[in-house]
């Protein structure tokens, strides 16, 4: 049996031994030293519960933001790691506690099978890895919770999609921005038509990044500011307005930098028609200085996020006056006991592949319109 399955709520025997802790926690106040070992005896059975996730890939996102998270989270503790650089071994042990027997590198992954301290795997290694990753863990019988973009190819999403389905686990991709109280706001004064019908979004994102990334390198990037952080912008297109595009125009912007960009692009701008009347247009670029926002136009009004996609942390102003500065949230922890919870309660995550999917399809969509010139209609 599943460990989750195991650790759910709803598990009757782990109830009961939960409710006789807390009373026998009741019945000894006035007595503080049996009142603190219950309280840790509870603590402990607490963290037990708790979905144990194995981090795919030490690098930045991993290090600075993923096993942070981790320590915040009610649902989930980082149980494992999996690297393919043994120096990073033992730091990671001794920061997180880690045993021996679950650290892991790229080739023995598959032998998570045989351990229930790991249900869910988190795949944050480069964009054209994560189908390879991901097939590993769901072999293993593990979850997956896997870095935007989903992959670099509709074929490689659509096996990875596959591959959790013939496991009969569950996949989400790392939509951070999905569980952003403004941005959840931004998507009610849409949805919600506060100020009329949606006519314009418009916005992008953009960074710099330096010559020796594998965000340089097709092979491993799949291309360049669009999948890495454009991905952003065409997201909230999609999920501030809840609806579908029809079209996409794109083009390639100039290379101003040829030795860094001979293998991606260093800008790309598109457009999207959606249903209603709505239109995009969006940018990205690998330079400094550039887009970290979106605005929205409606009949009666505007709104939008400045800065929208910074790490825990976005926001904004509406044309009425009143501000869009909800209390921020760490995304990633939200992210990751959302997955948690759909896993403990068998239901499908609204960052679900086919959500990812629906994305590498429109970038794929974006390259051909940019590269043809011509506008490509979306099914
Ligand atoms: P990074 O370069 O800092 O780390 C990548 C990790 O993958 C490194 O530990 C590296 O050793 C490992 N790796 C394994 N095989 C490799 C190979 N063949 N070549 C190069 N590295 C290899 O990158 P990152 O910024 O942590 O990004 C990792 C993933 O997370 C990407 O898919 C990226 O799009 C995504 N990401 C998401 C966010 C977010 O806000 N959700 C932010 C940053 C990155």
């Amino acid at each position: 049996m599943d460990s989750y399955l195991s650790l759910t709520p709803m598990n009757p025997s782990t109830f009961s031994r939960r409710k006789f802790v807390r009373g026998a926690t009741f019945s000894v106040i006035g007595f503080p030293y049996v009142s603190l070992l219950t309280s840790a005896a509870c603590a402990a059975e607490d963290e037990a519960r708790k979905l144990g996730f194995a981090l795919v890939g030490l690098g930045g996102l991993s290090t600075g933001q993923l096993a942070p998270a981790l320590q915040k989270t009610k649902y989930c503790r980082l149980a494992a790691i999996v690297t393919g650089t043994p120096s990073k071994i033992p730091v990671w042990k001794d920061r997180y506690k880690i045993s021996d027997k679950n650290v892991y590198n790229y080739d023995t992954m598959e032998q998570m099978a045989d351990n229930p301290d790991i249900d869910v795997v988190y795949v944050v290694t480069p964009n054209a890895l994560h189908a390879e990753h991901t097939l590993k863990a769901a072999k293993a019988g593990k979850h997956v919770l896997c870095e935007k973009p989903m992959d670099v190819s509709v074929k490689k999403c659509q096996q990875m999609i596959d591959a959790l389905k013939k496991a009969d686990r569950m996949l989400a991709i790392g939509y951070r921005c999905q569980f952003d109280p403004n941005h959840l706001e931004c998507r009610r004064l849409a949805t919600e038509k506060v100020f009329g019908e949606l006519k314009v979004i418009e916005g992008g994102f953009s960074r710099p990044i330096t010559a020796n990334e594998w965000r340089v390198k097709k092979e491993l990037a799949g291309g360049g500011p669009l999948m890495d952080v454009g991905i952003y912008a065409l997201q909230t297109c999609r999920f501030t307005s809840a609806r579908e595009p029809v079209e996409v125009t794109a083009r390639f912007g100039p290379v101003t930098e040829p030795d860094k960009f001979k293998e991606v692009e260093q800008s790309v701008e598109w457009e999207m028609t959606f249903p209603g009347g709505l239109k995009t247009k969006c940018r990205t670029n690998y330079e400094r200085g550039g887009d970290n926002a979106f605005t929205v136009t409606a009949e009666h009004g505007t709104f939008g996020l400045n800065p929208a996609y910074n790490y825990n942390f976005a926001r904004g102003t509406r044309s009425d006056g009143v501000s869009i500065n909800l209390p921020s949230v760490n995304q990633f922890a939200a992210e990751m006991d959302d997955f948690a919870q759909c896993i403990m309660n068998k239901k499908t995550s609204k960052v679900s592949g086919e959500e990812g999917l629906r994305d590498v399809t429109i970038m794929m969509a974006i390259y051909e319109s940019a590269r043809s010139g011509k506008p490509v209609k979306l099914a």
